[in-house]
């Protein structure tokens, strides 16, 4: 089922969903169903698994030159989509990206996850290449996530790459976007970052996904914001519990938020890491009930493979 029609059936409660990375290449999926069974008995109705682009790896040759390698570290994302509804009977939201796909090679992904069942996809830009210092668009591939959703647009409407194809069957997906209440990292100010999250609900977009953040306040602003300026589509909030100091940096630096005074505090008070987790977990679950009384249709949580806090968060609220 849509994304979206979970939200219209759940009447105004609020639902419970999480996102999943798939393993390291060489691991079992076995790894996957443990991070998602202890979150099942909290009925989500979809799970979101992210997708991983090719990174290079460099290996020094005997003649000391070196040789770039291309390899995928998180292979898996369209077979843990399949499995998922297999095993759970739940809706599976594969991450779908820019990065490293031509138009081509999107539509026949796109193809796939149709022929397998897959109604919901969650279409990005994708990050750069990790040793890349900015986004580079395969040559015939799309620069933006505006361009990816009017490809899955034109799908949906029965038109392909091959125009001269005849009697072609429309998909029907329903399209995710990200958005980031604290402005995505590359843009100059929110308000043009909006303006481009508008283009992209005009485009088709069904509903939005935002970043993590640990300020409600700028959760509030940006949903208030959007909705002023005609983005109606239901927000998801993201929410991530903080689990180690090192998040205290590393988070800042990676997904551009900032932290609020009191929970990095109350981070820097802690005598060693499980004290640490609770901090992040009460925070998380704080966070949550105040999201829930505002209204938000559904929480979403990063769980990055594992489940115990989430699952613990789950417990004090659904
Ligand atoms: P876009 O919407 O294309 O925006 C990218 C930047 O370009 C922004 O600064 C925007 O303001 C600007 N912009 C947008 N449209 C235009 C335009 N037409 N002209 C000029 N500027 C424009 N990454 C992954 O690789 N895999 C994942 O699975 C994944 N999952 C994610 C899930 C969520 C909920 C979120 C919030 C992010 C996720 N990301 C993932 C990260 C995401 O791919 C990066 O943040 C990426 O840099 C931007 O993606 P986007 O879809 O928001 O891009």
């Amino acid at each position: 089922m849509k994304v979206t029609k979970h939200f219209e059936q759940a009447k105004g409660k609020t639902l419970f969903s999480f996102e999943i990375i798939p393993p390291l290449k060489g691991q079992s999926i076995h790894s996957i169903f443990d991070a998602i069974d202890p979150l099942m008995e909290f009925k989500p109705p979809f799970i979101d698994v992210t997708y991983h682009r090719e990174e290079y790896v460099f290996k020094k040759l005997p003649n000391g030159l070196l040789d770039r390698r291309t390899t995928r570290k998180r292979p898996g994302t369209v077979g843990i989509c399949a499995a998922i509804i297999n095993r759970y009977r739940v809706d599976a939201v594969p991450h779908i990206i820019c990065g490293g796909f031509t138009r081509e090679e999107t539509e026949n992904a796109l193809i796939d996850l149709n022929f397998l069942g897959i109604e919901n996809v969650l279409a990005l830009r994708g990050d750069s290449i990790k040793t890349e210092p900015g986004f580079v668009p395969e040559p015939e591939g799309h620069s933006y996530a505006v361009d990816l959703i009017r490809q899955i647009g034109d799908m949906n409407n029965g038109i392909y790459l091959h125009e001269d194809l005849q009697n072609s069957t429309p998909s029907d997906f329903c399209m995710g976007v990200a958005a980031y209440p604290e402005k995505h990292f590359e843009s100059p100010n929110l308000s043009l970052d909006l303006a481009y999250l508008k283009q992209k609900i005009d485009a088709g977009g069904d509903y939005i996904v935002t970043q993590m953040f640990f300020d409600n306040k700028k959760f509030f602003h940006f949903v208030e914001k959007c909705r002023a300026m005609g983005i109606n589509v239901p927000i998801v909030p993201g929410i991530k519990p903080i689990a180690t100091k090192d998040h205290l940096t590393m988070l800042p630096r990676l997904f551009n938020i900032d932290l609020p005074e009191d929970l990095v505090d109350a981070v820097l008070r802690c005598r060693d890491d499980k004290e640490i987790r609770q901090v992040g977990i009460e925070w998380a679950i704080a966070q949550s009930k105040e999201l829930i009384e505002y209204g938000v249709p559904c929480l979403h949580y990063y769980t990055m493979g594992r489940s115990i806090a989430t699952r613990r968060i789950a417990e004090a609220l659904f």
